[in-house]
């Protein structure tokens, strides 16, 4: 059973003008899957575990600027009066979505959040990425601190948004509890410009960072083999008591801020996937990241609530086939991230 945590607090992060990360997001998300499973609301008071993640200085730094008004603090990334409160709660419901998960009550959690995290590290742009890329504070690691520290003895992440998560690879590069497997566009293509297949982590932490850097174009018939000949084998193999899942939908072919190619059919593969990991794993938690298309997001979401119910759902949408010119250039990046991390896990 899935359950979903919300709150109307994420209305309130709001841009000065016309943005794409903007608050009617997850409002198209709410209203598609009213109904469909349970709502409970995020823990409040979070800033015991955000300061394990983020230094004091960045959080104060957050603080002051959100007494300021409406401000962007980099590029792309805006503060608005709302946004302390909406970024602690989002943070909120990932922890909430853990002890729902972690207790047996639910054996998964969809937080329905902005603004998104997986760009933003310990002390704000990750990795000399130029921005935050609008995130404030990163709620999927704050999560998976949490989790760790509430008897999850290892953590999985799974990152699909169509961006590197530069922040969550940087909090946890040495750390072997957490395991990053992320599948983006290549950074040469696009921000944040890390997420590089030799980017394996470090010390303790060699072997549980796993980049798979996407061309422009790759299209759902070859992200799934990058899925089956990688990922899932190596969160087989890691045995995680839990899996948090960086859910962005900006992957989708629909999607207007990056190239990839993917449509419903591969989120419905990776949610099948998951589903069935529940048994062995103890529990999933999806956490919304990117995704500009409301469309997508909103049928996206009520595709997860459906196949995390074991209810089939007609997906309106054909699969999706890469161009040749391309997929050479995707089987090449497979070889060559599994040739990298061979050193580390059983792969084909
Ligand atoms: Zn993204």
């Amino acid at each position: 059973m899935i359950g979903v945590i919300y709150d109307y607090a994420y209305l309130e992060h709001r841009p000065p003008g016309n943005h794409v990360e903007r608050p009617d997001r997850v409002v198209s998300i709410i209203k598609a899957v009213n109904g469909l499973a349970p709502v409970e609301r995020p823990i409040k008071d979070v800033d015991e575990w955000l300061l394990k993640v983020h230094d004091a200085d960045y959080v104060s730094k957050i603080d002051q600027v959100c007494s300021e008004g409406y401000v962007f603090i980099d590029a792309d990334t805006y503060v608005s009066p709302g946004t302390c409160r909406a970024a602690r709660l989002a943070v909120g419901a990932v922890l909430r979505g853990i002890d729902k998960v972690l207790s047996g009550e639910w054996n998964a959690a969809y937080a329905i959040v902005r603004p998104p995290g997986h760009h933003v590290g310990r002390n704000g742009k990750a990795l000399m990425a130029p921005t935050q890329g609008f995130c404030i504070f990163n709620n999927t690691a704050v999560g998976a601190v949490y989790a760790l520290e509430h008897g999850a003895g290892k953590v999985a992440i799974l990152d699909v948004d169509a961006h590197h998560g530069n922040g969550t690879q940087e909090i946890f590069y040495s750390d072997p509890r957490v395991l990053y497997l992320s599948l983006h566009q290549d950074p040469l293509t696009i921000y944040p410009g890390t997420g590089f297949i030799d980017e394996v982590g470090e010390g303790y932490g060699e072997g549980f960072n796993v980049n798979v850097p996407l061309p422009p174009f790759t299209a759902d018939d070859a992200y799934q083999v990058a899925l089956n000949g990688i990922v899932w084998p190596i969160i087989e193999e890691f045995k995680p008591r839990l899996i948090l899942v960086s859910l962005g939908f900006d992957a989708h072919e629909l999607d207007g801020i990056t190239n990839l190619r993917l449509s419903l059919n591969t989120y419905a593969e990776v949610f099948r996937r998951l589903r069935d990991f529940i048994g062995r794993v103890g529990g999933v938690v999806f956490v919304l990241e990117g995704g500009y298309n409301n469309d997508v997001l909103s049928r996206g979401s009520v595709l997860l609530m459906n196949i995390m119910s074991n209810k089939e759902m007609e997906i309106d949408e054909g699969i999706t086939r890469t161009e040749p010119r391309v997929l050479a250039r995707v089987n090449s990046v497979i070889r060559d991230v599994i040739s990298t991390q061979r050193v580390y896990w059983h792969l084909g």
